[in-house]
């Protein structure tokens, strides 16, 4: 028989609607990807090192050059000190990163602290890995973590906290204090946190990103988790990257070796390049996504929707009731998708216990032609909506 976890589950809500998508010519404004072509210069290294690079496999913990890039690259940006050799790992994307940290660091019967609303790939890979996931519930507007949930959470049991930050879907970049007091409970509680900071470099309105890691006591107890894929647009890249301290990263680094041991060497080498010489990029592509951002917002508020703040990542929120829906969220997203083609992810996805179900989450990595058509059909979905409910709302 096959496993119950992973069996019991339906196909990732990402999949559902892009496959809906595409059967309905619908436009695309729910799973996460740029609908540019990513940066030209690293995509051409990358053509480069296919047709005359190597293409044998490379050492397993990832080739040196780009060990050394990602060091350097988070010596740069976010003053951390990381030694490439022994706390770097490359590997098939920050999926991996995430699957390799949950099997070597739990042990049977572990607690794991998620967030919801969470990545979804959290907790089937936590509960196969012999954890049991511990969920805190945050709740729109402002998705918040307290002192009295964290207290609420943490048990003897406690053995990781998984953040992730800036967050997918909610848009928040955490503040200092919310990281700090974070951090007083890993170090308290002895736990290790696997820090999800894909979205790092996706950060708006002249924010930082502030990596856990850096905060007191937790240069040891912390595993970072980046993804070139959303640092270049590129996500079909499947390159990712594990950094902690050397005997973390030797655990991790034997979980690697028996997921997938090494990833394409020829994208490492050109996201190696990319690190070293993108500058331009890492300034120019928040910008340009922070137009996206308000260019999105603008026009849905002229539509007449609520839209919660987005402070990073490729995505926003609607709020369905302050915009006049009152269908729940995925009711309203299959809706959109098969009656207005648009398509949009329903944020109660993101959640296992007691969801939120009033929130829509839209992508808005794309050009402004494909926003503008979103908005249109976004208020006719609402129409068609409100218009639903009317009819089947006795009188
Ligand atoms: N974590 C989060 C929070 C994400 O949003 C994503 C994908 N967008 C991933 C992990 C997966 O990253 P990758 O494609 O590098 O595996
Ligand atoms: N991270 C992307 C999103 O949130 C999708 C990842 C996936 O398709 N699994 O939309």
């Amino acid at each position: 028989m096959p496993n119950a976890i992973f069996s019991s589950l339906p196909t990732t809500v990402f999949e559902e609607m892009s496959g809906l998508a595409r059967a309905n010519g619908a436009v695309n404004l729910g799973q996460g990807f740029p609908d540019d072509p990513g940066p030209e210069a690293v995509r051409a290294k990358a053509a480069d090192a296919v047709l005359n690079g190597y293409n044998q496999y490379p050492p397993m913990a990832g080739l040196p050059e780009l060990r050394q890039a990602v060091a350097n690259h988070y010596g740069r940006t976010q003053e951390l000190d990381l030694d490439w050799a022994s706390e770097v790992t490359v590997t098939s994307g920050a999926t991996e990163a995430l699957a390799a940290s949950f099997l070597a660091l739990i042990e049977p019967g572990d607690e794991v602290i998620v967030f919801q609303p969470f990545y979804d790939a959290y907790p089937p890979l936590i509960r196969r890995a012999g954890g049991v996931p511990k969920l805190v519930r945050l709740e729109p507007p402002h998705w918040r973590f307290t002192r009295e949930m964290l207290e609420a959470a943490f048990t003897p049991r406690t053995r990781l906290v998984v953040l992730n930050n800036p967050i997918n879907p909610t848009g928040v970049v955490l503040p200092d204090e919310d990281l700090a007091l974070l951090a007083e409970f890993c170090v308290t509680h002895d736990a290790v946190a696997v820090c999800d900071e894909v979205w790092e470099q996706v950060v708006f309105d002249g924010r930082r990103h502030r990596p856990l890691i850096a905060f007191p006591g937790m240069r040891e107890r912390t595993v970072k988790i980046g993804s070139a894929g959303k640092m270049f647009g590129l996500t079909g890249w499947k390159v990712g990257f594990l950094c902690a301290a050397p005997a973390l990263t030797h655990s991790l680094a034997r979980a690697h070796q028996f997921l997938t041991f090494t990833t394409p060497p020829n994208l490492q080498a050109a996201v190696a390049w990319g690190l070293e010489n993108a500058a331009d990029w890492f300034r120019d592509m928040p910008a340009g996504l922070q137009r996206s951002r308000d260019r999105l917002a603008d026009g849905l508020r002229r539509e007449g929707f609520a839209v919660l703040p987005s402070q990073g990542t490729y995505f926003l929120n609607v709020d369905l009731p302050g915009s006049g829906i009152v269908e729940g969220d995925r009711d309203f997203c299959l809706r959109a998708v098969k009656e207005a083609g648009v398509a949009a992810i329903p944020v109660s996805a993101f959640y296992e216990a007691h969801p939120v179900t009033t929130i829509a989450r839209l992508c808005f990595s794309k050009g402004d032609a494909t926003l503008d058509e979103g908005v249109a059909r976004l208020a006719k979905a609402r129409d068609l909506s409100i218009r639903a409910s009317r009819s089947t709302t006795p009188a």
